[in-house]
């Protein structure tokens, strides 16, 4: 296969095997910077409703440079990585502002935007705006270390720095928008983790496949240290009302809504931390009554398991809050007009799915 028959073979695939996605069918800048953030660290099927829902409240820049944090961070709520949205936010006020609401065409001025690296620059250059820009993603790495039997560990420097030269070796100069696609299309539905080479429009240029090492490329990342933490956190009611806390612009998840609590000390018990923590973050004595649930999650190298109780208060209730940017007590009914992260939304979840707690809390 000659580097036109490749690519040629490529397109050709793309052309009839390309997803149907909202995104491609304008090539909006706009549509397409959102879709690129959010398909970051997220499957492109949970994609789709997010963007749509997210385009069909914020149409175009100037509507989304306007937005209220709290609201972006509401339509985001399950996308996780939080910082996409507030950046998306910062980016969307920074082109009102200094390039007059038109995103930029420029691949420089397009990375120098909050929350824009190589990768999504490159893809926005490429797709958007059909500039000779590679944008190497995993997907594209993966492809060329199989196609060109490269010998580097997934992700690694070195396997980026040579797949972007093969990008630049193939890649067309009238269709570097479909090539950029196709290459990550073919990762994403084709040369996969399970590789369907039967199927695969290169197969004949295929060196991992010609000497049968298509799994062994590319090389196994070395396995991360996996931390386990446990937490405590604890629903207030008092009133008929429930006790929730911003998190700080500084902290982890800054701006998301939270029920106090947090981790186990050595030795200690759910209930004492949550006593302990309750009167540091806010000033609040109060006594655990029904444990509700146990929820696990993750994020980055940390697995926490959560365990959760309903709390009174014990005496006045006039709480000061020393970890948090700010909080109050809310109807049960308005809960979910807030964004929270992971652990504290599953908790939500469970107590929505249990009848019996769901009319205990009148949520
Ligand atoms: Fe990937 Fe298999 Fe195609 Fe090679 S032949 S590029 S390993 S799908």
């Amino acid at each position: 296969m000659t580097p036109d028959t490749f690519t040629n073979a490529l397109l050709d695939w793309f052309e009839t095997n390309r997803r149907d996605l909202p995104w491609r069918r304008t090539y909006d800048p706009y549509h397409v910077w959102v879709s690129e953030i959010m398909a970051q660290q997220t499957q492109m099927d949970r994609v789709v409703p997010y963007f749509e829902r997210w385009v069909k409240r914020f149409p175009d820049v100037p509507a989304l440079s306007q937005a209220q944090e709290d609201e972006v961070l509401k339509l985001w709520e399950g996308l996780g990585y939080y910082s996409r949205a507030r950046n998306l936010l910062r980016a969307a006020r920074e082109i009102a502002e200094v390039h007059d609401g038109r995103f930029p065409e420029d691949p420089v001025a397009i990375r120098a935007l909050p929350g824009i690296g190589e990768y999504t620059a490159g893809a926005i250059a490429s797709i958007a705006f059909n500039r000779p820009v590679p944008c190497i993603d995993a997907n594209v790495m993966r492809v060329f270390a199989r196609l060109e039997n490269l010998g580097f560990e997934a992700g690694s420097k070195e396997l980026r720095e040579q797949a972007e030269q093969c990008v630049r070796r193939f890649m067309p100069e009238d269709s570097p928008r479909e090539f950029n696609q196709a290459l990550m299309e073919l990762g994403a539905l084709v040369c996969s983790r399970k590789a369907e080479c039967d199927l695969c429009p290169v197969q004949p240029r295929c060196a991992a496949h010609r000497e049968n090492i298509v799994f062994e490329r590319p090389l196994p990342k070395p396995g991360k240290n996996v931390i386990r933490i446990e937490m405590a956190t604890g629903i207030l009611v008092h009133d008929g009302r429930i006790l929730i806390q911003k998190r700080k612009p500084d902290d982890l998840w800054p701006g998301l809504w939270e029920f106090p609590g947090g981790c186990l000390e050595e030795g200690e018990t759910p209930e004492q931390a949550l006593r302990r923590e309750y009167m540091e973050e806010t000033e609040l004595s109060v006594e655990p009554g029904e444990k509700i649930a146990v929820v696990k999650y993750a994020y980055t190298k940390y697995r926490v398991t959560m365990h959760c109780y309903l709390c009174k208060a014990v005496g006045e209730v006039a709480p000061v809050f020393h970890e948090a940017a700010e909080g109050r007590f809310v109807r049960p009914q308005e809960l979910s007009n807030y964004a929270y992260p992971a652990g504290h939304r599953k908790l939500l979840e469970r107590i929505h799915d249990d009848l019996r707690l769901s009319s205990i809390l009148n949520i």
